[in-house]
């Protein structure tokens, strides 16, 4: 049983003058409780393969499977269901609503889809969504459960019980970064992806941020980070590395030579 599952994912990028193959023939499955790091150097394919993991873009070739289903050629409506019911986003700066309380911030998934949601809204919801559709059909325990309660809930899990009606100004870096923890999780995902997730982070603090995710996975929740930093792989179950696009395993005593 497997969270996500690229086969023979190739993603190309064509233009006039030329095209660029992003992944190639990328091979990549990741079960539930793992967490994978994703390393490369500038220009080798992981902020795509985040995008294909996360159903923000498409391969132009392969087969991908998110939790036994095929998803390989889902309409953008289907996509930004999937992404909804079984994704959660982190990013490197955070991107929390400035004038939104920490609480309110978690509480965002639940109501709308696209950016707002913790996309990047490249592939946001065509119609905006409604909000009222968010749970139907969500087979999940906690359906009926008050997103204010539980976004309360989380960030009081993540160390933030004390901060719950903070502005994201008001909170160090660290403690944002446990806020967008909480908010990827809001709606009961299988899959978080996180992009540069300790990138704005001193070690100390990335670490307190890395030991968040491992926490996560025992809860058998998948993680998937994009990064160039040894910490997060020191932390990560496996790491992978894409070179040009094409990706192989990591033996665990390499390390990674670009920090
Ligand atoms: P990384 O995240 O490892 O820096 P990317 O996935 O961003 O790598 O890019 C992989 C390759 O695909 C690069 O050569 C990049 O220039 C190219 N690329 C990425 N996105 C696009 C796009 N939307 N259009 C054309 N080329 C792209
Ligand atoms: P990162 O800093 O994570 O490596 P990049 O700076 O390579 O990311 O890319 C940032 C965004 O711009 C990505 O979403 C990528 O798809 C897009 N992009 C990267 N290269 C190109 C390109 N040559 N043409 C168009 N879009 C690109």
């Amino acid at each position: 049983d497997c969270v996500v599952e690229l086969r023979g994912v190739t993603k190309e990028y064509r233009s006039a003058s030329e095209t660029v193959v992003a992944l190639d023939d990328v091979d990549f499955t990741v079960r539930p409780g793992e967490f994978v790091a994703v390393v490369g150097p500038s220009g080798s394919g992981k902020s795509t393969m985040l995008n294909v993991l996360g159903l923000l873009d498409v391969p132009t070739r392969g087969e991908q499977y998110l939790q036994g289903g095929d998803v390989t050629d889902l309409s953008d409506e289907e996509q930004t269901d999937a992404r909804k019911r079984a994704i959660g986003f982190v990013f490197q700066d955070f991107h929390l609503i400035p004038t939104l309380t920490a609480t309110e911030n978690v509480e965002l998934p639940t109501l709308f889809d696209g950016e707002i949601a913790g996309t990047t809204g490249r592939r946001a919801a065509p119609n905006g969504g409604t909000g009222t559709e968010a749970t139907d059909g969500h087979d999940t325990d906690g359906a009926d459960e008050d997103p204010e309660a539980r976004a309360r809930d989380l960030l009081s899990r993540v160390g933030l019980g004390e901060r719950l009606d903070h502005d994201p100004t008001q909170l160090s870096g660290g403690q944002k970064q446990r806020v967008a923890i909480a908010r990827a999780l809001v709606n009961r995902p299988a899959l978080v992806l996180a992009d540069e997730p300790t990138g704005n982070l001193d070690r100390e603090t990335g670490t307190t941020i890395l030991e968040e995710f491992r926490r996560i996975c025992e809860d058998g929740v998948a993680v998937v980070a994009v990064t160039h930093d040894d910490l997060v792989t020191e932390f990560a179950d496996r790491t992978v590395e894409l070179v040009d696009g094409v990706l192989r395993e990591r033996a665990p005593s390499e390390s990674d030579e670009s920090s």
